[in-house]
């Protein structure tokens, strides 16, 4: 079974779509590289004081150190397709992580998801992710009406967390910057021979999932 890589920006909807992947079939395990620094942020290592400060200013971390982590992550998970969600997010990271699948003999397909860039601010807006599980959607539907407290669809728990990069100054610039590097890694999986299919990620939740299926399906053939 093949690597998928889930390219887009933020608040696209790669994080919700890799969890119905995971959802749907076991022989995936869910790397999200935003995911793996935040949890190093709770912990408070070195590693977490570092990216803290980044990624709060919606900055990229150094290129190799974040290779190193997918590498190591990567190694640790052996056995199962892996779901790329926030990385590669570079033409560099393309030629990183196509190194690396080369050398473990894996293949991928790439999925490339795009919204319009006032949906992902509105989305980013009001995002907000569930302190237990990480599960993600909008801060109002996450309401209960009756007790007008947040519970989480998924795993019950009531605390919800607005991230710190969700915030009106930084969307801006997480958006720019990833609209900064997206041609140019389109051009990097190009030269490698690597095919991009484009998902059309303003749709529901459901029907996005359905495209990205048949992608994979196709891409399968
Ligand atoms: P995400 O959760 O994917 O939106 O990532 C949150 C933040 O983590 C980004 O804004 C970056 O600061 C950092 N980050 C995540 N993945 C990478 C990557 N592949 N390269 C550099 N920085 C990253």
């Amino acid at each position: 079974m093949r690597d998928v890589v889930l390219l887009g920006p933020p608040g696209s909807g790669k994080g919700t779509q890799a969890r119905l992947l995971l959802e749907s079939s076991n022989h995936f395990v869910h790397l999200s590289t935003g995911d793996v620094l935040r949890g190093e942020i709770k912990l408070g290592t070195p590693l977490g004081r570092e990216a803290e400060a980044i990624m709060s200013r919606g900055e990229y971390l150094d290129e190799k150190l974040i290779t190193a982590i997918v590498k190591d992550w990567v190694l640790q998970h052996e056995g199962k397709a892996v779901l790329f969600d926030g990385f590669p997010r570079t033409a560099s990271q393309v030629d990183s992580f196509v190194g690396m699948e080369k050398a473990l003999g894996r293949a991928c397909h790439v999925i490339e998801m795009t919204v319009s860039s006032d949906e992902l601010r509105n989305r980013l807006m009001r995002r907000c992710v569930c302190a237990q599980c990480g599960f993600i959607d909008q801060k109002c539907s996450l309401k209960d009406d009756k007790t007008n407290e947040w519970v989480c669809p998924t795993c019950g728990a009531g605390e919800v967390v607005v991230r710190s990069d969700d915030s009106a100054g930084v969307i801006g610039d997480r958006l720019a910057l990833y609209d900064r590097h997206i041609e140019s890694i389109r051009e990097r999986l190009k030269a490698h021979n690597i095919s991009c299919r484009a998902v059309d990620g303003s749709r529901s939740v459901l029907a996005v999932r359905e495209d990205i299926v048949a992608a994979l399906q196709e891409g399968s053939r």
